[in-house]
């Protein structure tokens, strides 16, 4: 399953260059060539899935479990302190390319790069019971 116009798709079968990190049947992972940080990288399936709600469960597993292998990696290789993995699904939460991927984003103290803390607000108790009506009834 591959889609000609996808940029993944091409990367994927070479009619792009990347900088592949590891490969295997299901799973490509590559640096990101807009990186955030050193070793920002991307891990795909290389059937062309459009986002978390499309991609079956075997190759989802498969994902993930490269995930975790490459988390290990750069936190061996490379000098951090920690790591993000992101996962954006549709354009209101920053999907640009339609090919269902998982970013890891090394991290240093103090790299100034971005924080994920974002104001929240307490919630009360009518709030969470309706929104749990919302989801289970
Ligand atoms: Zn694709």
């Amino acid at each position: 399953m591959k889609d000609d116009n996808c940029i993944f798709c091409q990367i994927i079968e070479r009619k792009i260059d990347s900088k592949i990190i590891f490969e295997n049947e299901k799973v490509m992972t590559f640096l990101d060539i807009f990186p955030i940080s050193r070793g920002h990288m991307i891990i795909v399936p290389k059937n062309h899935y459009l986002n978390l709600e499309d991609i079956p469960d075997d190759d989802l597993a498969e994902v993930f479990k490269i995930v975790k292998k490459m988390a290990k990696l750069i936190h061996e290789k490379l000098n951090l302190d920690g790591y993000n993995v992101l996962q954006n699904n549709f354009t209101a939460a920053g999907q640009v390319i339609n090919h269902f991927h998982v970013h890891i984003v090394p991290r240093s103290n103090n790299d100034n790069r971005f924080k994920l803390k974002i104001p929240r607000i307490p919630a009360n108790d009518k709030e969470l019971n309706y929104t749990l009506e919302l989801l289970k009834g």
